[in-house]
């Protein structure tokens, strides 16, 4: 009956911490920060003291459960890995300076000087390392933004954005250029449609 009466009170004094902490996040975020600035350092040593400790002691339970909760942790990881490359590339303008796109998913961080395969291996970074060493450190100025086509871009066309325009109707007249080359031959079935002094060599030698 003792039992049952302290059960009683502690889950009600659950149920109003709860409600008093629903009804006020302003306070409870102030709350946080003060504890935060009060021992904040100290007790995030304590409690990474505490997992280490805990980790070693319960292998087996811990992969258990990570073997349960697989789909858990992998939505995790995207969702830091979306965090961290947010916050990336707000730094750097959220928005791929050529073609002003600003979807995430194909956004990139792109070296100027087409140097990144260095600088990676400077840092010994994975793509999701590089992202949170830019994230740590202050803004760069030989990064930019660009998107994936833009990548493209940049590779065929060059890095001078102001001229693309300008190269594209260059490729585009090529292209309408060799068009008319193929109309002239006429196509027999099973034949190529190449023009006679227009040959293409594959890597096993054929023509
Ligand atoms: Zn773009």
């Amino acid at each position: 009956m003792i039992d049952d009466k302290k059960e009683h009170k502690r889950r009600l004094d659950n149920a109003r911490t709860l409600r008093y902490r629903r009804r006020h996040p302003e306070r409870m975020k102030k709350f946080a920060k003060e504890r935060w600035q009060r021992h904040g350092v100290k007790e995030s040593v304590k409690a990474s003291k505490h997992m280490a400790k805990y980790r070693k002691n319960n292998k087996e339970k811990i992969k258990q459960w990570e073997k349960v909760n697989e789909d858990r942790i992998k939505q995790w990881h995207k969702d830091a890995e979306r965090k961290r490359k947010f916050m990336v590339m707000e730094k750097y303008g959220g928005t791929c300076i050529a073609c002003g796109c600003s979807e995430l998913a194909i956004l990139t961080i792109d070296h100027i000087n087409d140097d990144g395969a260095i600088d990676r291996r400077r840092v010994k970074a994975t793509k999701q390392r590089f992202y949170s060493f830019l994230m740590r450190n202050p803004r760069r100025s030989d990064l930019q933004v660009l998107c994936h086509n833009c990548q493209w871009k940049k590779r065929i066309y060059g890095p001078n954005i102001s001229e693309w325009p300008n190269k594209r109707r260059e490729a585009e007249k090529a292209i309408e250029e060799l068009k008319k080359q193929l109309a002239t031959v006429p196509s027999k079935p099973g034949q190529s449609r190449l023009p006679s002094g227009f040959s293409v060599r594959f890597w096993n030698g054929r023509e």
